[in-house]
């Protein structure tokens, strides 16, 4: 295999950018230019394989790169958060989409996507090392997890490989480029290491539809069509890869599976690689919440003060060491990112703990769905039957999650002040301190908790709030506005995006009398009208009416009279026009697939990066069925887990 070094080594060998003047240089650079760079040009590092342990069977990108590809296949690694992996070349591939917005926030100029050097670097055809001149060697990382609330062991990146990690010289932000689809790894497993186009297509274009709507999420940067890898799954299908990136790829699952092997040591070094390299560092994290401090603090998120609706309180007699400080940041982060799933009706569909991340981004596309019309019960997971991945149970599914980060953590975060004594860190845990230990772990995890609900639910009202057009929160507003609406939307069997999004348009003037509330009702039905069981058209006007009215005169007090028009643009740029829902994103795939359609895919990924425009002046027709009603049939679609 001949692979071509795209830059010279001293270009890629940025090998941690936390040093002081490389920052420097970095924000230097911010202020000459905003067009963007050239893939040579990016800032490369690969702290994560300089600073954790690699798979011992193949210890230096040397040794990898010298193995038969077919050596680095499924077996268990021990002791180890990655091994050196390369990507298994691909035959004729295709560039089928690259996301702008993507490009943007790499750093990248664009028309880069237009070279060679960046079409084999997504192809999985070129690397960043060679054996003259080093580099940096892709890896492929090892964790475990729980599924569907069973220990299912060792599982790992079974076909993402991951190429380098690049910094943004303008942001500062660094993240983590990986192919999805580039090959079996020793974490494969039974499987063969590829992806197919249908799931590609739904991860490209979904995760940068979250992206666009200001949810944290894992990014794609493009797709890429692998038409001779003939993929088997119910059938034969054409294979891709999508080149994706994220701040941080580590998973619940990355410490699930060191905690089931009793690996302590590296416990304690991935904890400190989380705080150290992948956050700002141990004193970013939040500090312990006074009661003191959470009644002198104002609307702001910042954990030092505390922010309202934060119950976190200090008890005196619980140590919170900085393991436990990571800990409550973990928990917040995702407790953000699920309060926002909920706000915009997204679901991931398989909440297992190797897909929920450490950095709290929307991890792993598979069977995800957005929601069509407001059911709570929905799980956009064919094989789901429990409904463990259901839209009402993703906040509680996500601290089940965190829970086994908890006892993964648990040594750590219940040791108090003597996680730094030598005795504890060389010889663990006596029988003696072990109660104490334990109790105390149990107690930080209840708080975090507690500290978690209050996170998600500030998020949450913030979010809804915010959909609704209200710039203050009411006591009353979770009862009357926001409960009061999903029950209707469920007993009508309205959908829920459109809801948001047609409401942003009324007028409020045109509410004032019941006629005109009645009337404006029926903008929220379907084609065919409404579902639900015991319903009429009249008392289907009602309910709605009787919910316009008070939404109507909570946005008076919010607004006032004069300022209609305002309010509903700011209603706009936070409800979307367009979601990439199953029946879409199913067209979409068919059209690629089958019809050889490549515009179709560039027009959804634009209306997905811009989904609060009226219109995008691509496909009038198109655009307005893709934001129209849900085909009847094609709502609440279900996926399998095979991809
Ligand atoms: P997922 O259901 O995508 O979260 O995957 C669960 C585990 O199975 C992860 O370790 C994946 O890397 C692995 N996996 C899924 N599909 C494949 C595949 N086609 N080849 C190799 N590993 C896979
Ligand atoms: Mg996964």
């Amino acid at each position: 295999m001949n692979f071509r070094v795209l830059a010279s080594p001293r270009n890629c060998m940025f090998r941690s950018l936390r040093p002081p003047s490389v920052r420097n240089r970095l924000i230097q650079m911010a202020h000459l230019s905003t067009a963007g760079i050239s893939l040579a040009e990016l800032p490369k590092s690969n702290v994560f394989t300089s600073k954790l342990p690699p798979d011992p069977a193949f210890d230096t990108p040397e040794s990898s790169h010298k193995a038969p590809r077919e050596t680095l296949g499924p077996r268990m690694v021990k002791g180890a958060l990655f091994t050196y992996v390369r990507p298994e070349q691909t035959d004729e591939p295709e560039l089928l989409g690259v996301s702008s917005k993507a490009m943007n926030d790499l750093g990248l100029k664009s028309g880069e996507e237009q070279t060679s050097q960046f079409k084999a670097l997504v192809a999985g055809n070129e690397i960043w090392w060679n054996e003259e001149q080093g580099g940096i060697y892709p890896w492929a990382q090892c964790y475990g997890g729980w599924q569907f609330g069973s220990w299912a062991g060792q599982l790992g990146d079974g076909r993402a490989i991951s190429l380098f990690e690049c910094t943004n010289p303008q942001t500062n932000t660094r993240n983590e480029l990986q192919l999805k689809g580039a090959g079996r790894t020793p974490y494969s497993r039974f499987a063969d290491g590829k992806a197919v186009l249908r799931s590609s297509i739904r991860e490209y274009v979904v995760s940068e539809a979250l992206s666009a709507l200001g949810i944290p999420t894992t990014r794609a940067l493009s797709l890429t069509l692998v038409p001779n890898a003939k993929v088997l799954r119910e059938r034969l299908e054409p294979g891709a890869i999508v080149a994706r990136f994220a701040e941080s790829w580590l998973r619940i699952g990355t410490f699930d599976l060191l905690r089931v092997r009793g690996d302590r040591e590296l416990i304690r070094k991935l904890a400190t690689y989380v705080a150290e390299d992948v956050f700002n560092g141990w004193e970013s994290l939040p500090a312990v919440v006074s009661l003191r401090d959470q009644q002198s603090s104002t609307q702001t998120d910042n954990p030092q003060r505390g922010i309202p609706g934060d119950q976190v309180q200090e008890h005196e007699d619980v140590q919170e060491n900085r393991f436990a400080r990571l800990y409550r940041e973990i928990a917040r982060r995702n407790a953000k990112t699920v309060a926002a799933w909920q706000a915009y009706g997204f679901m991931n569909g398989v909440l297992n703990t190797d897909n929920t991340s450490i950095y709290g981004l929307s991890l792993d596309y598979g069977p995800f769905a957005f929601m069509d019309n407001f059911d709570p019960q929905y799980t956009p997971n064919h094989d789901d039957h429990m409904l463990r991945y259901a839209y009402r149970n993703q906040p509680s599914i996500i601290w089940w999650n965190l829970v086994r980060l908890g006892e993964s953590l648990g040594e750590l975060i219940g040791a108090g002040n003597r996680v730094d004594h030598e005795s504890f860190i060389n010889d663990g845990v006596t029988e003696e301190f072990e109660p104490e230990l334990i109790k105390r772990a149990e107690k930080i995890i209840e708080r975090v908790g507690e500290e978690f609900k209050a996170v998600f639910l500030n998020e949450y009202k913030r979010l809804m709030g915010q959909r609704l057009g209200l710039k203050t929160q009411a006591e009353s507003d979770f009862q009357n506005l926001f409960s009061e609406m999903l029950d209707t939307l469920e007993a009508l069997e309205l959908d829920f995006n459109h809801f948001f999004r047609r409401l942003s348009g009324l007028t409020l003037s045109n509410l004032e009398s019941e006629v005109g509330r009645r009337e404006a009702a029926s903008v929220f039905f379907h084609a065919e009208g409404f579902g639900g069981i015991g319903y009429t058209e009249a008392t289907a006007r009602d309910r709605i009416a009787k919910w316009l009215d008070s939404w109507r005169l909570r946005v008076l007090e919010d607004w006032g009279p004069a300022n209609d028009g305002e309010r509903q643009k700011a209603m706009k740029s936070v409800n979307p026009n367009f979601v990439p829902r199953g029946w879409i994103l199913d067209e979409v795939i068919e059209r690629v697939e089958r019809k050889g359609d490549r515009d179709i895919l560039d027009r959804t990924m634009q209306m997905s990066l811009n989904p609060f425009n009226d219109e995008w002046g691509l496909d009038k027709q198109e655009e307005e069925r893709f934001c129209g009603d849900v085909p009847k049939y094609k709502r609440a679609m279900m996926c399998s887990c095979s991809s």
